[in-house]
């Protein structure tokens, strides 16, 4: 399938807007067709615009499910296409930069690779003046200043449309995956005009606490979330743990939209 006439339209100029509360929603990774087009229903159909779903997986074990490369990123815009949801996506290797950019209009760039420097100069000049914007996961262990620094490597090559996500940090804490730290959406927010989200998925690590944590993330002045749902959570290949349901996902917009009105602003 060409897809090069529609990889030309992939802009993601405005991704937060002034009063809106943005919300990416979608699985982990892109596991089949059928998998990936249950899960862009289930985002259509509970309001939102924004698609995420990895095609190339910063996996801590080399034997777990790495992802289908540059099929699920055709999967990806495919099936994108056809429900009008923008893909948001993370690219791994700087050789992949143009192809992801040919699928996606948000380049994530993952915790792991916050500070691969070169990783973020090549995004940044990959991205400048063409619309694409990129989202860049807070490290394990970064303090603001380094996250915002790393932001800076994007931004000075040119990058535009560059939104900072808190995705929660390593502590001595182990009953949740990481621990999400809000003070940190707030000094950012205080220090940068970038925009900053919130991924309560990987911060939580479990389903019960996602919808809560995105509550709160409203009241920390976030401009939006990345959140992992699935169309069956339990058979998710990756992070199944934390995946919403469809129902959840469903119910998301409606839970946060009188917190995002208290903060003036409307859940998008
Ligand atoms: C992800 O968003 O699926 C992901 C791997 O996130 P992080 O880089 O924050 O672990
Ligand atoms: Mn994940």
């Amino acid at each position: 399938m060409d897809l090069s006439t529609e990889a030309s339209a992939r802009t993601a100029n405005g991704m937060i807007k002034p009063g809106t509360f943005r919300v990416v929603a979608g699985p982990c990774t892109v596991e089949s067709y059928e998998q990936f087009y249950e899960g862009a229903k289930a985002v259509k159909e509970s309001g939102f615009e924004y698609i995420r779903g990895g095609a190339f997986k910063p996996r801590t074990s080399p034997y777990s499910f790495q992802g289908l490369g540059k099929e699920g990123l055709e999967i990806m815009s495919e099936v994108s296409s056809e429900f009008g949801l923008k893909v948001v996506t993370e690219v791994m290797d700087p050789y992949d930069i143009e192809l992801v950019m040919e699928h996606a209009e948000m380049i994530q760039i993952g915790a792991r690779n916050m500070q691969n420097f070169s990783l973020l100069k090549r995004i940044g000049s990959a991205i400048a003046g063409t619309g694409h914007g990129a989202i860049l996961k807070r490290g394990l262990a970064a303090s603001v200043d380094e996250w915002l620094l790393a932001a800076e490597y994007i931004t000075s090559e040119g990058g535009e449309n560059v939104v900072l996500c808190e995705r929660g940090i390593r502590t001595f804490e182990t009953s949740t995956r990481f621990t999400l730290d809000l003070s940190a959406v707030l000094v950012a927010k205080r220090l940068t005009d970038l925009p900053v989200i919130v991924d309560p998925s990987h911060a939580a690590g479990r389903r019960d606490l996602v919808v809560p944590l995105s509550k709160a993330s409203v009241a920390a002045e976030a401009d939006g979330l990345l959140v992992e749902s699935h169309h069956e959570p339990e058979n998710a290949l990756c992070d199944a743990e934390q995946a919403l349901s469809v129902g959840e996902l469903m119910g998301l917009k409606e839970a946060l939209s009188p917190f995002a009105g208290a903060m003036g602003r409307e859940v998008v």
